[in-house]
């Protein structure tokens, strides 16, 4: 199995770690546009290879460098600065994404590569990728709500005190400010949400599920003004899509990729059962009256946003 990264910076460098030690890949070639900044971080990933699982990293000065690779996973791009939302990236990482996958596609087997997304404003540029690249839909995969549906399972693991493992919990729609919690299908252990609490006695106040929207919708503003960006959370999520896709594992992961057709196309993050063809099945869970409305809100966002592009 051999693996591209685009883009090696802060993300970049955490996927390549969070993959490396996954030991599902024998070759992870690097580019970014900063080639000093890729052969870097080729050679230092190179040497904490040798603790663990023997992975040939490389780092590629062009396009070609990439042949043969399985997956392609874009993290290149403006990241956002304090202060600023995903969406603000909008123009400048089109530029980016239209400078990318032209190249990518010259340069892989169109019939079973496998294009992963992780540049901001993500759904946005799913469509533009899945757009540029004439890939099926199914193949070219955002992060979605991974790491958001990842950041309300820790959050609802603390306040509950059972593991995230047993949580099944979404975040849907827009990888952004306009995301959903599908409070509705949260189920613990068989149990619905209420009837978890109720048994544990435990309690979810309406407002408690307001503070907790809240810190989920702005974990990463809240990471950004700590430590400049977001890295390691986005690199344990796209590690365990890989292992999901490799292992044709037919998890369901909270990824975004386009549904439908034409005018009423749009990429965004729904449950999904991913396996090794990529996203095989889409499930619509149950939702209220409000959390679809803030769903087909969230479409309407995404689709606006290409449609400035
Ligand atoms: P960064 O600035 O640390 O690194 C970006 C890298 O991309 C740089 O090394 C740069 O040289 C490279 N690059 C830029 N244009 C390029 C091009 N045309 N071709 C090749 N390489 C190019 O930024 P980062 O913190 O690593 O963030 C990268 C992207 O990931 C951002 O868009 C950020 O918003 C996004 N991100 C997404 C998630 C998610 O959940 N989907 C989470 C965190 C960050």
């Amino acid at each position: 199995m051999k693996i591209a990264i685009i883009g090696v910076g802060s993300v970049g460098s955490a996927v390549a770690t969070a993959v490396k030690n996954t030991g599902l890949v024998h070759e992870m070639v690097l580019y970014d546009r900063d080639g000093v900044r890729a052969r870097a971080a080729a050679q230092d990933l190179g040497h904490a290879a040798t603790f663990g699982f023997d992975v040939k990293i490389t780092a590629v000065n062009n396009y070609r460098g990439i042949r043969g690779s399985d997956i392609v996973i874009i993290a290149a791009g403006a990241n956002q600065k304090p202060g600023e939302t995903r969406t603000d990236l909008l123009q400048h990482n089109a530029d980016v994404i239209r400078d990318i996958v032209p190249r990518v596609m010259a340069n892989v087997d169109a019939k079973h590569v496998i294009l992963i997304v992780v540049t901001n404003p993500l759904d946005v540029m799913v469509m533009l990728a899945q757009s540029l690249s004439k890939l099926p839909p199914s193949r070219v995969i955002g992060t979605g709500t991974m790491l958001d549906s990842a950041r309300l399972r820790t959050i609802l693991s603390r306040h509950l005190s059972v593991s995230p493992q047993s949580i099944h919990s979404y975040v849907l729609g827009e990888h952004g400010d306009a995301s959903v919690i599908d409070w509705t299908s949260i189920t613990i252990g068989g149990l619905s949400l209420d009837e978890f609490c109720r048994q544990t006695h435990n309690q979810i106040t309406s407002a408690t599920r307001n503070t907790i929207e809240y810190r989920v919708r702005n974990a990463a503003y809240e990471i950004i003004r700590g430590r400049g960006a977001t890295w390691d959370g986005i690199g344990a999520a796209v590690s365990d899509l890989l292992r999901c896709i490799i292992n044709n594992e037919h998890r369901i992961l909270t990824v975004s990729t386009i549904d439908g057709t034409g005018a009423s196309a749009v990429a965004m993050s729904l449950p999904r059962v991913v396996g090794a063809s990529g996203v095989v099945v889409t499930l619509h869970p149950k939702m209220s009256a409000t959390e679809s409305a803030g769903l087909r809100r969230s479409g309407r966002i995404i689709h606006k946003n290409y449609s400035r592009l």
